[in-house]
C-alpha cells in the first residue's frame, strides 16, 4: 500500500502539539486530518475513513479521549494511539483498557510517535492477506481471516492488538513465551515500550474470554497457552 494515501486522524486540542505531530506525520508521508475536540474527532473518523487515530486523552467539551476511544471501539477495530498528559499509570492503563492499541506520555518525541504509527500500520496491513484459518482452543475459535474471536460461537469484541496477541499465542500454543518475545512477535521488534503492556493486554483477553481461555502465567518467564 502506498503510504501517501494513508489517512490519519489526529484529535488534539493543544495547537502546538497538534501542529508538531501533524508536521512529522506529513513528513513521513501520511495525510493528516486534525480535530480539536471529541465531536470533531468522531466526525472526521466517519468522514475520512482513516487507517489510524491519534487521540489525546484530555479534550475539551463533553467527550474526552477515553470516551471517544470507547465509542470508536463499539463499531471499529481501527488502530488507536492515545496521548496522555499525566505520567501516572492510570491514564496509560485506562487507555489500553479502553481498547487503545498504544499510548505515549507527554512530553513525547514526535519521532517516536511516528515510529509507533509505522509499526502499528505495518502490523495492521501485514498478515491479513494470508490464507484464512480458523484455529480452535477449547471453546474459543480464532478466525484469522475475519480477525475475529468467538467464544462458544459468540463473537468477542477485541481491540486490534488484543486479537494480534491472541493469534500469536494460538500460533505458538504450548510454548512458554517471554514478555519480550510477545512484544517482538506482536508489537514488532522496533516497538519501543515496556513489558507491562503485554500484561495489560493479557488481562483484557482473560477478562473477555473468561475461564475458557487456557492461558497460564509462567512465573519468571511469561505466558503459555495450554
Ligand atoms: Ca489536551
Amino acid at each position: 500500500m502506498n503510504e501517501q494515501e494513508t489517512v490519519i486522524v489526529l484529535v488534539e486540542d493543544d495547537p502546538n502539539i497538534a501542529d508538531l505531530v501533524d508536521m512529522y506525520l506529513r513528513q513521513a508521508g501520511y495525510r493528516v486530518y486534525q480535530g480539536a475536540d471529541g465531536e470533531a474527532g468522531l466526525r472526521l473518523v466517519k468522514d475520512r475513513q482513516p487507517k489510524l487515530v491519534i487521540l489525546d486523552v484530555g479534550l475539551p467539551g463533553g467527550l474526552d479521549g477515553l470516551e471517544v476511544c470507547r465509542r470508536l471501539r463499539t463499531t471499529s477495530d481501527i488502530p488507536i494511539i492515545m496521548l496522555t498528559a499525566r505520567d501516572g499509570e492510570v491514564d496509560r492503563v485506562l487507555g489500553l483498557e479502553m481498547g487503545a492499541d498504544d499510548y505515549v506520555t507527554k512530553p513525547f518525541s514526535p519521532r517516536e510517535l511516528v515510529a509507533r504509527v509505522k509499526a502499528i500500520l505495518r502490523r495492521a496491513d501485514g498478515p491479513a492477506r494470508d490464507t484464512p484459518t480458523v484455529l480452535a482452543v477449547g471453546d474459543i475459535e480464532v478466525d484469522q481471516g475475519r480477525r475475529e474471536a468467538r467464544l462458544r460461537g459468540e463473537v468477542v469484541p477485541l481491540a486490534a492488538r488484543e486479537f494480534d496477541l491472541l493469534a500469536y499465542l494460538v500460533e505458538n500454543r504450548g510454548l512458554a513465551l517471554t514478555r519480550r518475545q510477545l512484544l517482538d512477535g506482536v508489537w514488532g521488534a522496533d516497538w519501543i515500550g515496556d513489558e507491562r503492556t503485554v500484561d495489560v493486554h493479557v488481562r483484557q483477553l482473560r477478562k473477555k474470554l473468561t475461564d475458557a481461555f487456557p492461558l497460564s502465567t509462567v512465573w519468571g518467564v511469561g505466558y503459555r497457552l495450554d
